[in-house]
């Protein structure tokens, strides 16, 4: 036990069920002593997501569907008048048709590429926006990302390209934010087994490829995004925003398959 974030309160957005990344992060947030509400989106998560959040003393639930101007205005409305002021918050939310996470990049759809854009990478400015108005200095946002904006990964299409935005997003927002010591970063976590990874074709054979080539020879859990996501919601991140840390078992130094790699 520890004390990292006692008295902080934050609000995790994203938590679908026990194989969330949301989850690993809340999870490390409540043992340092946070106090957390938590976003859902829509009444059929909330039977899965409330006994996970009051396993660890959390009351405040809301459902909010990022895509949704008026959920997100009712969510801050509701934290500011439950809370009054916002220590941090956890975006960890993505989206797209998962018909067009296979396949070939080129064939995206404009109603596709616009909502995956909206939903993965608009709202976590929309959540900035909100957020920032009820925080003070010392005030952390997070989010989530993947190496497949940084370079091609087979089936993740549309996404790396909404990546690649909510990277460049992290960085505009840490300058914009940082003149009220509000500090932005992002986790660029390797692949593990969630809900939203399901929808992505190969999956299983991209998780085998990262474990048997990344430095560690290894993958990642979500115990690991949560310890690494302390340090950045937390003091002990106080010098840094606009950063991508990488917790990905190492697999983003690496140029080519590991000459002990067995072929797969
Ligand atoms: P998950 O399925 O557990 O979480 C995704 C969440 O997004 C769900 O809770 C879902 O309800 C929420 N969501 C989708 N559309 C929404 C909307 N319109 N409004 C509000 N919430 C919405 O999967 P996860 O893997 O834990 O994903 C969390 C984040 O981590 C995502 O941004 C994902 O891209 C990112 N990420 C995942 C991996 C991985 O391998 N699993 C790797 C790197 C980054």
């Amino acid at each position: 036990a520890g004390g990292l974030l006692q008295g902080k309160r934050g609000l995790i957005m994203g938590l679908a069920n026990d194989k969330s990344i949301a989850w690993g992060i809340a999870q490390a947030c409540a043992a340092q002593g946070a106090e957390l509400a938590f976003s859902y989106n829509g009444e059929a998560l909330l039977k899965r997501v409330q006994p996970l959040a009051e396993s660890i003393g959390a009351s405040v639930f809301y459902d909010c569907d990022v895509g949704d101007e008026a959920t997100l205005d009712g969510l801050f409305a509701h934290l500011k008048e439950v809370w009054g002021s916002l220590d941090f918050v956890v975006h960890a939310i993505g989206f797209s048709d998962k018909n067009e996470l296979r396949g070939r990049y080129v064939d995206t759809s404009r109603a596709n590429f616009s909502m995956t854009m909206d939903i993965s990478v608009f709202s976590f400015t929309a959540v900035c926006q909100r957020a920032a108005a009820i925080m003070g200095p010392g005030g952390s946002l997070l989010t989530l990302t993947y190496y497949g904006a940084e370079k091609v990964m087979p089936h993740y299409n549309v996404m790396g390209v909404a990546k690649a935005a909510l990277e460049a997003s992290v960085m505009y927002l840490a300058e914009d934010l940082g003149k009220d010591g509000i500090r932005v970063n992002a986790i660029s976590a390797g692949p593990i087994k969630t809900l939203a990874a399901s929808g992505i074709g190969d999956f299983r054979y991209i998780m085998k490829w990262n474990e048997l080539n990344s430095p560690l020879r290894r993958n990642v859990t979500q115990e690991e995004v949560g310890k690494a996501a302390l340090y950045l919601l937390s003091d002990l991140g106080s010098g840094t925003t606009g950063e991508n840390l990488h917790v990905d078992a190492g697999y983003h130094v690496v140029g080519m398959k590991a000459v002990d790699a067995p072929d797969i």
